[in-house]
């Protein structure tokens, strides 16, 4: 079992990572991701987080599922410091997923709502507008709902309503994207 990936060798990997590749945090978040989730491990992200810091990565709580061994980083991140990744370049694979998070659904996955998911959602109604495709009204109206409370919802300890992205829509986008070598920051929140 050493080394094997339950969640750094997901399919979807490197489509995601090529999508991310074009945008940006805005400068002024301060790692909400970081700061609101457990981020589950796998023994290949163990791996890699014990090359930057063994202290640390031995004190990460463990847990065990059809006898594979799993890892459970609480929030706020340990290897938070000021606000940036203290292991930016060993990050697990789900930090490097976000703002996209894995669902229970298998064709899916969820989208958290904040800046550099609304810049990056902007473009994806976009694309499926210029494909005479459009997104669904309902579901623009209720991610642009999402993302202007987020902030507040989670002060408040509410739940956070993730968008849903069908894999099989990802991957066009990314193709699109790759076509416009455009990179966007995310400091004019375009919502
Ligand atoms: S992914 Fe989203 S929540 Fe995380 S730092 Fe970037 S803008 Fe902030
Ligand atoms: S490892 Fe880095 S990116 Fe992941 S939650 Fe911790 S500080 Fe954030």
């Amino acid at each position: 079992m050493h080394g094997k990936g339950r969640f750094s060798d997901v399919p979807f990997f490197e489509t995601v990572q090529e999508i991310l590749s074009h945008y940006s945090c805005p400068s002024t978040c301060p790692a909400i991701c970081c700061k609101i989730a457990d981020i589950n491990l796998d023994e290949k992200d163990m791996r890699i987080l014990r090359q930057a810091s063994k202290d640390e990565a031995d004190r990460i709580e463990s847990y065990n599922e059809d006898e594979e061994p799993l890892y459970k980083m609480h929030p706020p991140c340990p290897f938070l410091r000021s606000d940036r990744c203290g292991v930016y370049g060993m990050r697990p694979t789900m930090c490097r997923l976000f703002p996209f998070n894995i669902s229970t659904m298998p064709d899916a996955l969820l989208l958290f709502p904040c800046d550099m998911a609304a810049s990056m959602f902007k473009d994806y109604v976009e694309y499926y507008n210029m494909l005479k495709n459009p997104v669904h009204a309902k579901t623009i109206d209720a991610f642009k709902q999402s993302h202007r409370s987020f902030a507040i919802r989670l002060n408040e300890g509410l739940p956070i309503q993730m968008l849903v992205i069908k894999i099989d829509e990802l991957l066009p986008f990314k193709e699109y994207l790759g076509s416009r070598r455009v990179h966007s920051c995310s400091d004019n929140i375009p919502l």
